[in-house]
């Protein structure tokens, strides 16, 4: 049965999102570093997806204030429905080859393993010819 995360906010539900084998998820509560410092720093919930075997690989699906006296909880269960946040930004994934540190967009194709590995195929090209080359008895 696939598992769901569902974030409630005083009692109310604000975001449900599937996990699977190629999701993951980050609750943060934290205050705003982007807002203006003349004043008491406002608290906000940030429910971040991660994804990774696409482009896609930042979801962010949802931020917001957080009022003193509000409760945050998150929730973990099993569900029969298919869940899909309440808003959901695909970020395009713009981490480069892990490598030669060229963008995806400055190479041919860029191979994926988990969040957080990636090589370029004109990288995996030089490696196999490294491997030939080693590899053949001379
Ligand atoms: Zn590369």
């Amino acid at each position: 049965m696939p598992q769901v995360m569902e974030l409630f906010v005083n009692g109310q539900s604000v975001c449900r999102a599937d996990f699977n084998e190629t999701r993951a998820a980050n609750v943060h509560i934290s205050t705003d570093p982007h807002s203006d410092r003349s004043g008491l720093w406002p608290l906000y919930y940030w429910v971040n997806g991660f994804q990774w075997g696409t482009d896609a690989y930042s979801l962010e699906w949802l931020k917001g204030p957080i009022e003193p006296g509000q409760t945050i909880e998150v929730r973990i269960h099993d569900s029969q429905d298919p869940a899909t946040p309440a808003q959901e930004t695909l970020v395009v994934n713009t981490r480069p080859c892990n490598f030669c540190d060229r963008p995806a967009s400055d190479v041919p194709f860029m191979v994926e393993k988990g969040p957080f590995s990636r090589i370029c195929s004109d990288c995996v090209k030089e490696c196999s010819q490294l491997i030939n080359a080693k590899s053949t008895p001379i």
